[in-house]
């Protein structure tokens, strides 16, 4: 029996990779307008790292990651998400050292032991932003504008900006309370999870899907009306330059984040085309992050866009592979050896050409280069290269010259060059 992939990872082939180009580039060309740098760390931390960060209670690390122990007896993970990693790469090299102020952006797979479904996979991919050392609420909404630059200038339909706050140490913990008091009222009405989450993680009550929980907590208190003042203060201010830079939100009470350590601004792009897997961004502000994870006090922001839902929304539209310049036919051995020749320096000087490797009849070969819809076909057999010459037929114009073989190469790079520049 042949292997197939691992269940929810999925390969990715040519003909959708270019969308994936597409969506990245753009990526790079948007974060680097708004001072980002891009970041690469492992996509294996200690595991350590991820119940510090994201919080031993949340879905995440209760059931979603992959962990084992290497032959070391370390026990380490599959990255579950981008922000724990860069900030420990960020205090482990001290960058706040070389500057106060750390714009990073970051693009890769990333794993969950989730049940696969449309848009909700194993193997996922992130692209994700981060800012290190500001508090303004001006950088939050900078972020947000960024965010929502990004999906305007990729053409992404139908998404949502929803915006929240989770307070901060100083007033989560009395809404908290509040919120598992009203809870407690209700903890019959409640599914089993929301039970748990009860106890262990009762803002994740809010969030839950199942009909039963969302009726239950219709009137449950909400974290925006229970901010701190420095909360509440920074809040109306994001709010206020979103409105100053045109960028459109909802503020959405009932959003609650699945990891532990984001403080404050909280957001998620949404859109209603992806069935149950609503969200295709989702980010926040986490103040304590990085002190919690042994490096300084500093505040930070970012967020992280699934690219499979990205590539999902912009639809299937599978891309042709680009269209050879020239196919090479070739008959008989020394034209075959001259063929070869001209092929690799045509590719060298960073054309498309190709040939039939294999010495396939003319007829083969001639269709070989149908298929590959080739503007040009050359036709080069043995009593031509010893005149010196070849056949030279343009598959778009039906038409066919005989050219000479010598100063044919930048004939034909004038030739593709004229085109291009022509286009
Ligand atoms: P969801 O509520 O859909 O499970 P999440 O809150 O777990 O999302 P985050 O951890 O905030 O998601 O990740 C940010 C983005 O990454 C999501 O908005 C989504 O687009 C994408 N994402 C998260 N998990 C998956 C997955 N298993 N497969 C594909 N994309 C995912
Ligand atoms: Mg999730």
């Amino acid at each position: 029996m042949s292997i197939t992939s691992i269940k929810g990872m999925n390969d990715l082939l040519p003909g959708d990779v270019e969308t994936w180009q597409y969506l990245e580039e753009q990526a790079r060309q948007v974060f680097g307008a708004f001072g980002y740098r891009e970041i690469r760390v492992p996509v294996v931390e200690k595991t350590d790292l991820f119940c510090r960060s994201i919080g031993e209670t949340t879905d995440i690390v209760e059931k979603e990651m992959y962990t084992f122990s290497d032959k070391g007896g370390t026990s380490m993970t599959l990255r579950p998400e981008g922000t724990a990693p860069v900030m420990r790469a960020f205090i482990q090299h001290k960058l706040y050292a070389k500057d106060p102020v750390s714009k990073l952006y970051y693009l890769g797979p990333m794993f969950r032991h989730e049940r696969p479904q449309k848009g909700r996979y194993r193997q996922f991919h992130q692209i994700g932003a981060e800012v290190v050392g500001i508090d303004d609420p001006k950088i939050d909404a900078q972020v947000l504008a960024m965010l929502s630059h990004y999906f305007a200038t990729t053409k992404i339909p139908d998404v949502a900006l929803q915006i929240n706050s989770l307070g901060c140490p100083e007033c989560r913990p009395t809404y908290r309370e509040a919120l598992t008091k009203f809870l407690e009222q209700r903890l019959s009405a409640l599914c089993a999870d929301c039970q748990r989450r009860y106890t262990s993680n009762p803002l994740r009550v809010l969030d839950c899907k199942v009909p039963g929980c969302k009726e239950a907590t219709i009137e449950a208190p909400a974290m925006l009306d229970n901010l701190c003042i420095g909360c509440d203060t920074h809040f109306n201010q994001v709010k206020e330059h979103l409105d100053e830079l045109s960028v459109d939100y909802t503020v959405n009470p009932r959003m609650v984040r699945g990891l532990d350590y984001y403080t404050r601004t909280t957001f998620e792009m949404v859109t209603s085309s992806l069935g149950a897997q609503n969200a295709v961004a989702a980010g926040g502000r986490y103040n304590g992050l990085i002190s919690d994870l042994g490096g300084p006090d500093l505040p930070g922001i970012g967020f992280a866009i699934g690219l499979e839902r990205l590539a999902l929304m912009l639809g299937e539209q599978s891309i042709a592979p680009p269209r050879p310049e020239l196919f090479i036919a070739t008959l008989g051995e020394a034209a075959t050896k001259a063929g070869f020749a001209l092929l690799t320096r045509l590719q060298r000087q960073g054309f498309l050409a190709e040939m039939e490797y294999t010495g396939k009849s003319l007829k083969a070969q001639l269709r070989r280069a149908d298929k590959l819809k080739t503007r040009r076909v050359l036709i080069l057999g043995e009593d031509e290269l010893a005149r010196g010459i070849a056949q030279l037929r343009y598959m778009d114009k039906s038409f066919q010259e005989e050219v000479a073989l010598e100063g044919l190469e930048t004939r034909l790079i004038n030739e593709i060059n004229g085109e291009t520049n022509d286009a």
